[in-house]
């Protein structure tokens, strides 16, 4: 038999980096069920467990339904009747039950016991469109087994699989092993979506942009993901494997030389400090963050507790408790904890609603609810906290309680006006005063600070400097809505350009009020952890990066590299320059004045080419 003829994919890389193994497409398949046998006294409890998981898995597909009605009509949305009716049907139901009581075993083992029994029977059925029903039933079996496993990710991946996916939401991914994905492989999503984000911060590779393309992967077949180009090799031959493998050493020479130099301080070669702190999206980060050299996190996204507790909404106590093991990591250099930044139609993808809802929230009440249809726009991160000010309660509780054991700040996203920040202020002084009186400890100092990721912000800085202890730049959300570009479709990546002289003069004018009003600024966004633009950032004025943790190292050795008058004076030129084109010519020139060995994935761009050109 001759080997299949290899197959290039070109796409958008999201994440640098080469991995391969046996694709694996999602939704969920294969997952393992075990047997396990009950004590009596167990057997009450189980079933409880089970009727539970039923609740969810139909308040899940409730809102799904809801969101596909709204995407694509009625007539589409009907499937998943069929689906909540399976989880009601009391036959079905009666069974995996009554098989839990008499025969004493796990509800997921009763699950697959009667599932497997009616799917066979529809195995044999002769009708087409009939059989076809039994992928119903496997989906509604796999959504249950998913809940009852505590596991809310679609896949359960073989080791080293790369993981094949239209889409793929963040809190997905949160939820997958790392350690078992060689490679991620998308139809759709840019740079600094939050999948690419995490992916990034995951370490794996990713390539996005993909379409009508992913059919031609088919499943288990070999397939290699090279995220640094943008490419995917369906069936790569030897020889290509070969050359793949030699940069993979390549990359892991690079990785340990500046992993080395990583604990080492970072100040320019004219002596200027600069501080590198990280970005820390799970508590699992914190470890690698130690190793990286970070001085502090600038940013802790707390959306991973919301991810976890769903679909309840994290409790006071939970998040104390990761607030405290951020702040005890950090040290004396603290952590920036941003309130939650998810938008109403993430929340409603968790199943979270309805625990607002119970919480009698506006948000909750507003029923029925549907879609938005414009999250970046819409009901998204500080506006959503003020519409549900129980949540954003419980969070500013935990946060002043855990500052007891370090050094906190609170970062509050997506702020467009002065009013946003003077109801939180008034809010958490309420808090603090609720807790004094409950005899909890308050510090005397908890600095404020707010993300300038809008545009609104940025002609507000001297006010909002004037206002809060220190400004965040959120340079994602930033250039998304400067340039009117979608940050999670890359089909406008190319458009999404950190260089824009239009980006660059807001940038300067930020960093200038920050001066004036004497307040740190700190760069979180994904600027920070690229060469160039880190370079763009320094000459701009900032001071203080923070970033994942994988890319520390990398910076902190190139900005030892960079002389700090010469950027400076590059940066005003660029600033002077009014096209795209410019500006990028006169960085880059500026970098290959350095003179560093940089491997190719730090010389490609957040977008779909190279470094050197512009489209
Ligand atoms: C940003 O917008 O730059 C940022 C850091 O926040 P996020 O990427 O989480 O939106
Ligand atoms: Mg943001």
């Amino acid at each position: 038999m001759t080997a299949p003829s290899e197959i290039v994919l070109r796409g958008l890389g999201i994440s640098s980096g080469i991995g391969w193994g046996p694709a694996v497409h999602s939704p969920w398949r294969g997952r393992m069920i075990f047997r396990r046998r009950l004590a009596p006294q167990e057997i009450e409890s189980e079933v409880a467990r089970f009727h539970r998981a039923v609740g969810i898995a139909r308040e899940q597909l409730r809102v799904l339904r809801q969101r596909m009605e709204h995407a694509l009509g009625k007539e589409h949305a009907y499937i998943l009747d069929a689906h909540v009716l399976m989880l009601e049907d009391a036959g079905i139901l009666g069974e995996i039950e009554t098989l839990i009581r008499t025969s004493a075993v796990n509800a997921e083992w009763a699950v697959k016991l009667v599932t497997d029994r009616i799917l066979a029977i529809y195995a044999e059925i002769k009708d087409d469109d009939l059989r076809e029903r039994g992928s119903d039933i496997e989906d509604v079996a796999n959504r249950l087994l998913r809940v009852l496993s505590g596991d809310r990710s679609t896949c359960a991946l073989p080791e080293g699989a790369v993981l094949v996916s239209e889409t793929l939401p963040p809190s997905l991914l949160g939820e997958l092993d790392p350690q078992r994905i060689a490679g991620l492989i998308l139809g759709t999503g840019g740079w600094t979506s939050h999948v690419a984000i995490l992916a990034r911060g995951l370490g794996i590779p990713a390539v996005s942009g993909l379409r009508g393309a992913l059919a031609q992967i088919e499943d288990h077949a070999l397939v290699l993901v090279d995220g640094t180009r943008g490419l995917v090799l369906v069936h790569p031959s030897p020889d290509t494997l070969q050359r793949y493998e030699r940069q993979r050493q390549e990359r892991e020479r690079h990785w340990i030389r500046w992993q080395a130099r990583a604990p080492l301080p970072t100040t320019t070669r004219d002596g200027v400090p600069i501080t590198i702190r990280a970005n820390i999206e799970r508590l699992s980060e914190l470890d690698e963050m130690r190793r990286c050299g970070a001085r502090g996190i600038g940013l802790l996204r707390t959306e991973f507790l919301f991810l976890q507790a769903a679909p309840e909404l994290p409790s006071e106590e939970m998040q104390l408790e990761a607030y405290r093991q951020a702040a005890e990591v950090a040290g004396r250099e603290g952590v920036a904890i941003r309130t939650v930044d998810w938008d109403e139609n993430q929340m409603a993808a968790l199943g979270t609603l309805h625990a607002l809802r119970d919480q009698q929230t506006e948000l909750g009440s507003s029923e029925p609810w549907l879609p938005e249809r414009n999250p970046a726009l819409g009901l998204r991160a500080i506006r959503f906290s003020l519409r549900a000010p129980e949540v954003l309660t419980t969070q500013l509780r935990a946060i002043v309680r855990a500052a007891a054991f370090g050094n906190l700040r609170i970062v509050l996203p997506m702020i467009t006006s002065l009013e946003e920040v003077e109801q939180v202020r008034r809010l958490l002084q309420i808090t603090c005063r609720e807790l004094r009186a409950e005899g909890i400890a308050v510090p005397d100092r908890l600095p404020v600070g707010v993300m300038i990721e809008t545009p609104a912000a940025v002609w507000l800085a001297d006010e909002l400097a004037a206002a809060v202890d220190f400004l965040s730049l959120g340079t994602n959300d930033l250039i998304q809505y400067i340039l009117a570009v979608d940050r999670d479709n890359d089909r406008v990546a190319q458009l999404y350009d950190p260089l824009h002289p239009a980006v660059l003069r807001a940038l300067r004018h930020v960093v200038q009020a920050a001066e004036r009003a004497g307040r740190p600024l700190e760069v979180c966004g994904e600027m920070a952890a690229h060469p160039l633009h880190a370079l763009t950032l320094l000459g701009l004025g900032a001071r203080i990066l923070s970033m994942r943790p994988r890319a520390i190292p990398l910076i902190k050795d190139f900005v030892r590299a960079c002389e700090l008058t010469r950027v400076r004076e590059v940066v005003g030129k660029a600033l002077a320059a009014s096209h795209r084109a410019e500006v990028r010519e006169l960085l880059l020139r500026s970098l290959q004045e350095l003179r560093l060995e940089l491997p190719d994935e730090a010389l490609l761009n957040g977008s779909a080419s190279p470094i050197g050109e512009v489209s």
